[in-house]
């Protein structure tokens, strides 16, 4: 039986609402128990307040200031404590509860990851983008507060699962697999026309808009390669990507006698929510299940780094290391959200991300001063200015 005191921030998303329908799934079949502390969303008061009325948190944040009344009215005389606005997220997420889900997207999500690292509590980490802008440093607070993370992230959550913690030096090589998203096979010259329905219709995951951009554009894969690399400590010359484009092999661990060790399960990011929620045990849920001859076939093939570039470009920004990993987050960030808005084209995505690695180095942007988290996010904020010159004068070539 799991029985823990759980906040979810970013419960509103789509990891967020996955982990609230697995705890309600364990507490119907009688595997868990939760006491719910906070919830947080961005500004999706009607949902926010929905799962207030289900779970009785002790305190909910709405991160979009303006919409504090409107949570204040629908959540009146339940007794619950309302908080609107970043500070009430990080405050919230530095509560101290036994297990916290960081769900919230982009860099939005690093200050209360950070907050919420420093409790000692189990950090169940989705949010990718933090660890790629502070990983070494975030690894480091959890473990002198006493904490851990265990990575929900579908490949990391596999190489978890199959990676021996306790004797790294037995691994000889990580492979994250890579579904190739939905332009796998799109000729280039088909590219340039591509629109943000196309590409957040992802074949295989139902995931939120951004991630499903950067799943089209292959960033997403970059972003996980420097998650892995820092998770497992890893550098990125034994981090190898093979595009699977049935999402069945969800990332390996190969051993130095040969033997390479692989989680696999249907697409469904509820299994490895359901792994790090019950982590070190495991739920039961009406989880989808493999039918392997039904399958028939499992396919593998290299990605291919002309028509994706950004996975390339994350390499290099893993490799030199200091502010890079952060400017290519950030860069990327700024392109997905325009190309969502149509201001950017598709293949631009990538374009943007190299101008704004080089034109960060060539202007010497350095790491901001305070803890790593407020050093990163000084960085971050240069590098989105930089990005969003980079997409303006994109724009008006185009
Ligand atoms: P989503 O867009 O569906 O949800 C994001 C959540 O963050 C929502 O609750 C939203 O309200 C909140 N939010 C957005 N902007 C905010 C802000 N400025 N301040 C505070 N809260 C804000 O995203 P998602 O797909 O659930 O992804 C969440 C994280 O998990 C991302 O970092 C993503 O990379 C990672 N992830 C997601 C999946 C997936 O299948 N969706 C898989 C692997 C990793
Ligand atoms: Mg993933």
């Amino acid at each position: 039986m799991i029985s823990r005191t759980i906040s979810v921030l970013g419960s509103t998303g789509s990891v967020g609402t996955s982990t609230l329908d697995l705890m309600a799934a364990a507490e119907q079949n009688g595997s868990g128990q939760f006491q719910v502390e906070v919830l947080t969303g961005g500004s999706n008061v009607g949902l926010l307040a929905e799962q207030c009325r289900r779970w009785k948190p002790k305190l909910a944040v709405i991160a979009n200031e303006a919409k504090r009344a409107e949570l204040v009215d629908a959540l009146s005389g339940t007794g619950i404590e309302v908080g609107a606005g970043d500070a009430a997220i990080v405050e919230a997420a530095s509560r101290p509860v036994d297990w916290v889900m960081a769900s919230i997207v982009g860099a939005a999500g690093l200050r209360s990851a950070w907050a919420a690292a420093g409790t000692g509590n189990t950090l169940a980490l989705a949010n990718k983008e933090s660890l790629v802008c502070c990983g070494p440093a975030l690894l480091e607070r959890v473990r002198t507060a006493g904490g851990r993370i265990i990575p929900v992230d579908s490949e990391h959550s596999a190489i978890f699962q199959v990676f021996p913690l306790d004797a790294p030096e037995r691994v000889s090589k990580l492979v994250l697999t890579a579904s190739g998203g939905p332009f796998r096979q799109t000729p280039i010259e088909n590219m340039r026309a591509i629109t943000p329905e196309q590409a957040v219709a992802h074949p295989n995951w139902s995931m939120g808009a951004k991630i499903s951009v950067d799943s089209a554009s292959m960033a997403n894969k970059g972003l996980e390669l420097i998650e892995a690399a820092y998770l497992f400590d890893m550098p990125q010359s034994k981090i190898d990507v093979v595009v699977h484009p049935e999402s069945i092999i969800h990332s390996l661990v190969e051993y130095v006698d040969g033997s390479t060790l692989a989680q696999m399960g249907p697409p469904d990011m509820k299994t490895p929510i359901a792994n790090a929620l019950s982590w070190p045990d495991r739920m039961p849920w009406p989880a989808p299940k493999l039918d392997l001859a039904a399958l028939g076939q499992l396919t593998f093939e290299r990605p291919d780094v002309a028509r994706f570039p950004a996975l390339a470009l994350a390499r290099d920004a893993l490799e030199a290391g200091g502010i890079s990993p952060i400017v290519f987050n950030a860069a990327n960030e700024v392109a997905a959200f325009a190309f969502l808005d149509r201001r950017l084209a598709f293949l631009n995505i990538a374009a943007v991300i190299a101008e704004t690695l080089e034109k960060a180095t060539r202007d010497g942007l350095a790491m901001g001063t305070g803890s790593a988290a407020e050093a990163a996010l000084a960085v971050d904020r240069e590098a989105r200015l930089i990005a969003r010159g980079v997409v303006s004068a994109l724009d008006m070539a185009a």
